[in-house]
């Protein structure tokens, strides 16, 4: 087992080619959804469904944004592993603790790609009868949709880039990176990792 003093250090420039999304970006868009948010349930209750571990600090930062009231669970998908590249088949994990029918659900994930894993989620939702059932992306990669899929909320619109931080891992690295940028590609697969 390596030390953590072989690991990548764990510092912007560091780790990443490119920046896409700054931290002050992040900050003056979840304003300004939060409200866009909230304008649209007007004063109805939200539950929110967010898929972690990805949406993790996005679903944090952006629900300190809306005032509705709010209940909040939690869904597990897998999907990339330690790879770059969708596995292609989605698979939820475990349960969701509340109950959503007759509920306003808002589907919180971290990005859109290929749509997979939201049209699988949202289908899975829509069977346990909500009032409604809306998703909201930090990041959409719309080149990619090999399913149809649009969401009500996007953040932020980025080119065909894999990209890390702000929840976004790679391997479960580089999430608490509070920008969104393009890992280096030496820093993909390194063997100290296995
Ligand atoms: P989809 O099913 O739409 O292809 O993929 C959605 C999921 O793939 C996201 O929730 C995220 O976990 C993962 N994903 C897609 N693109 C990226 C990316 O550029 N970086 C990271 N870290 N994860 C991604
Ligand atoms: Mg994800």
């Amino acid at each position: 087992m390596p030390s953590s003093a072989v690991l990548p250090a764990n510092d912007l420039p560091a780790a990443l080619e490119s920046v896409l999304v700054s931290e002050a970006d992040i900050k003056n868009r979840l304003r300004k959804l939060g409200a866009e948010i909230a304008a649209l349930y007007g004063d109805q209750e939200i539950t929110v469904v967010a898929v972690i571990n990805g949406a993790i600090l996005f679903t944090a930062d952006l629900l300190r944004h809306i005032d509705n009231p709010v209940r909040l669970d939690c869904i597990r998908v897998s999907s990339y592993r330690n790879e770059t590249k969708s596995t292609g088949k989605p698979q939820v994990l475990g349960h969701l603790s509340l109950d959503l029918a007759n509920r306003h659900v808002l589907l919180i994930d971290d990005i859109l790609d290929t749509g997979k894993t939201l049209s699988l989620i949202v289908g899975m939702i829509k069977k346990l009868q909500p009032a409604s059932v809306r998703t909201c992306v930090l990041l959409d990669k719309r080149g990619r949709r090999e399913v149809e899929f649009e969401a009500d909320f996007v953040g932020f619109q980025i080119p065909d880039k894999f990209v890390v931080g702000y929840g976004l891992d790679y391997a479960e690295r580089y999430r608490n990176l509070p920008c969104i940028g393009v890992l280096k590609s030496h820093l993909q697969n390194p063997p100290e990792w296995a």
